[in-house]
């Protein structure tokens, strides 16, 4: 497939990259496809006036296009930004902003779930000393929320609900046509932070009850800072207020000059994986699945976070009780992974998502993230399955 292509280092001594979910490696296609919009093609789409901005502008609608064939949205759902966080904080604070605008006096409510990230946490929590009502919903041991669990926090004010669609940690799927059902029927605006989605799973907007979706170009072998907020047009036609007010760029919804060759190279990306991104997502569950096994069969008490099968086809988050990662760094030198808690000034902080779906702050401690990708390699996963065997099979 397009695994000839790989921008990694190759060869045993190469490090191992297993932290897709933080990011992926720009595609070599992508690069190639962005080169001419840093040099001979720098104009700016809004130059309506000369041959400079029409190229400019050409190649990012072209790049709409692909954005919105990949999620099955129209061109002008599609709002370019600086990426998932600030598309999450535009849905969060636009709505209420938006709410304010319209009737200063109605208390708003808004529904996020416990386990967002924390783009939507924090945005949420802010909004909470501002005087907005927010309910977290919870989530279950395997970091899904139930639809029936969301029904009970509705109230006749509520707003926005917002519930992440692939969990970035421990790679749970949450049920999001059933939540978009449940918010159509109260006239609920909902939102999802497709990050871990898109690229990933199957993502059609014609067919899924959704309002407001974002999500972030490095996930999926494009660019850093860029991102995509979709906004449906119709039924229901949605307003939010602008996070960025200035030129009225991207129709009045994000203002400030476009980044040309990042949105070119994120309409490549989206091809890719409108064309690759299927039968990537089959190899990369594949090979998951088998890792996974032998991971829980060879490392006593080793434990997988999230559900067993029905889960991103790239995330892996594992407990191995008794073994802190701190300890074992020295045997796991060779692995990029991340972990699933983090000590600063001598205290350790253990992952809000962890915490929710129960575990405790030292099987936290314990836990690590490994995820893969275009470029992730079977023998890669051999190595892996030795050197975690090394660190944590042993003592
Ligand atoms: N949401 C999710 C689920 C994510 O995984 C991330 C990136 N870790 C973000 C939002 C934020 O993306 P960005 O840093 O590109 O804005």
């Amino acid at each position: 497939m397009r695994q000839e292509t790989s921008p990694l280092k190759a060869g045993p001594q190469a490090p191992i990259y297993l932290d897709y979910n933080a990011t992926t490696p720009l595609d070599p296609e992508v690069f190639e496809a962005m080169r001419p919009y840093f040099l001979e093609h720098f104009g700016n789409p809004a130059s309506g006036q000369h041959a400079w901005g029409w190229t400019a502008q050409a190649a990012v609608e072209a790049a709409r296009t692909e954005v919105a064939q990949l999620i099955g949205a129209d061109n002008e759902e599609i709002v370019f930004n600086s990426g998932a966080t600030e598309g999450n904080n535009t849905v969060l604070f636009g709505v209420y902003h938006q709410c304010r605008a319209e009737n200063p006096d109605l208390p708003i409510h808004i529904i996020v779930t416990q386990v967002e990230h924390s783009s939507v946490l924090k945005a949420a929590l802010s909004l909470r000393d501002l005087g907005v009502e927010v309910d977290l919903a919870p989530v279950d041991s395997e970091g899904r929320v139930s639809p029936a669990t969301i029904e009970k926090l509705i109230k006749p004010h509520t707003r926005l609900i917002s519930a992440l669609w692939v969990n970035n940690e421990v790679g749970s799927i949450n049920p999001i046509r059933e939540i978009g059902e449940l918010a159509r029927n109260h006239k609920i605006y909902f939102h999802t932070d497709a990050t871990q989605a898109v690229g990933k799973i199957p993502v059609n907007l014609q067919e899924l009850p959704v309002d407001l979706l974002t999500f972030s170009g490095h996930k999926i072998y494009g660019p850093k800072g860029v991102g995509v907020l979709f906004m449906r047009a119709k039924s229901p036609h949605v307003t939010l207020h602008p996070l960025l007010c200035g030129g009225g760029h991207e129709r009045g919804r994000r203002s400030g000059t476009l980044n040309v060759p990042a949105i070119v190279g994120l309409g490549k990306a989206a091809q890719l994986e409108r064309l690759h991104g299927a039968r990537e997502s089959e190899r990369l569950s594949r090979l998951r699945e088998r890792f996974v096994s032998q991971v829980l069969e060879t490392i006593p008490g080793a434990r997988l976070n999230g559900p067993r099968h029905d889960r991103s086809p790239i995330n892996m988050s594992l407990t191995f009780p008794g073994h802190p990662i701190d300890t074992r760094l020295p045997r796991l030198l060779k692995l990029g992974f991340s972990t699933g808690s983090a000590c600063s000034a001598g205290r350790t902080a253990v992952s809000h998502v962890l915490s929710a779906i129960g575990l405790n702050e030292d099987d936290a401690t314990c836990t690590l993230r490994l995820s893969i990708g275009r470029w992730t390699t079977e023998l890669e996963l051999t190595t892996t399955l030795e050197i975690l065997r090394d660190a944590f099979a042993s003592n």
